[in-house]
């Protein structure tokens, strides 16, 4: 049944500890549904706080299997990523997104960026900067439509090679978010060192705003930062008006949630920019 599959790869997610059996049959599960073209990516807007208008839209994965139902990154991104099928998958994603940012811009619906979250494996590949390069030629696209969100422990896995490339991609244009900040253990001076354009702060630290005190302290004091080091603001997992109406007054330039939209499929995400643009 729908449910029974479903388990089957949250139970993985979660406890990693399936037999060499089963890792290999999940593994090949993975790799006919990128055969059989069973992902898709969603598009969740990012907007303005003080303006409400869309200046990006972030991809996110789904897997629509027929067996499974629709399945969401958590249950088979940790699959993905052990068995480094998160290279031809992440690959999948970044196609997509720049082929979709085309096709947004010849509908006249930019300027909007792109953002597409990147896994350590797919930074590591030798050639991954010519990849982002070839790709941005092929579909005629300037590098700053591009955001790549990476997270503090890619950085952190191996920081010279990070760097280099991320130095590289920024020559190109293309803009770096690091995602789920807070979460890790770097601090926003030390994060300043590598070329980051966006601070996406984590959705643990808006759920509860402003009624926490303690995440309002910390939002607050990363708002101030991020404005002092010139780096811009997305706040993650806005649900409410009241976090949105705290964010605005901390001046945090954007936020992203379901206070203005869930991810979409391509067609909504359309429809959403469309409507803006006649309104
Ligand atoms: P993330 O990068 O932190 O993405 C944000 C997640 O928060 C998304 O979950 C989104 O649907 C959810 N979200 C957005 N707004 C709200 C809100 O207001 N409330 C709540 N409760 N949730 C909200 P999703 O799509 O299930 O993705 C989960 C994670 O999977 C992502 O977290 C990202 O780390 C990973 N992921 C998604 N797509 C890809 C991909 O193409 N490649 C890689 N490597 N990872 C991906
Ligand atoms: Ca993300
Ligand atoms: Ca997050
Ligand atoms: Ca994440």
């Amino acid at each position: 049944s729908k449910g029974k599959g479903r388990n089957r790869f949250q139970f993985y997610a979660k406890e990693m500890n399936v037999s060499f059996a089963e890792k290999l049959s999940l593994e090949n599960l993975l790799r006919k549904a990128l055969e059989r073209n069973e992902f898709i990516v969603y598009y969740q807007p990012q907007v303005l706080t003080h303006a409400n208008t869309i200046t990006g839209m972030e991809a996110l994965i789904r897997w629509r299997s027929p067996l499974h139902g629709m399945l969401s990154p958590d249950d088979f991104i940790p699959i993905a990523e052990e068995t480094g099928l998160i290279v031809p998958i992440g690959e999948f994603v970044l196609r997509s997104a720049c082929k979709q940012a085309k096709i947004w811009e010849k509908m006249n619906l930019h300027p909007l960026r792109v953002a597409v979250n990147i896994s350590s494996q797919q930074i590591e590949q030798p050639n991954f900067v010519d990849y982002i390069s070839e790709l941005l030629q092929e579909f005629d696209l300037p590098g700053h439509v591009l955001e790549l969100e990476i997270t503090e422990g890619t950085i952190l896995r191996d920081i010279n090679m990070t760097n280099d490339k991320l130095v590289k991609l920024s020559k190109l244009g293309v803009r770096i978010a690091l995602d789920d900040f807070g979460t890790g253990y770097s601090s926003l001076g030390y994060i300043k060192k590598f070329p980051i354009n966006t601070i996406k702060i984590d959705r643990c630290f808006v759920h509860d705003l402003p009624g926490n005190p303690n995440n309002s302290s910390i939002v607050t004091a990363l708002c101030s930062m991020a404005d002092g080091l010139k780096l811009e603001l997305i706040a993650e997992g806005v649900e409410k008006e009241e976090q949105m109406n705290f964010l605005r007054t901390l001046k945090c330039g954007e936020i992203q949630g379901f206070l203005f939209s869930k991810p979409l499929p391509v067609e909504e995400a359309t429809k959403l920019l469309v409507n803006e643009r006649s309104t």
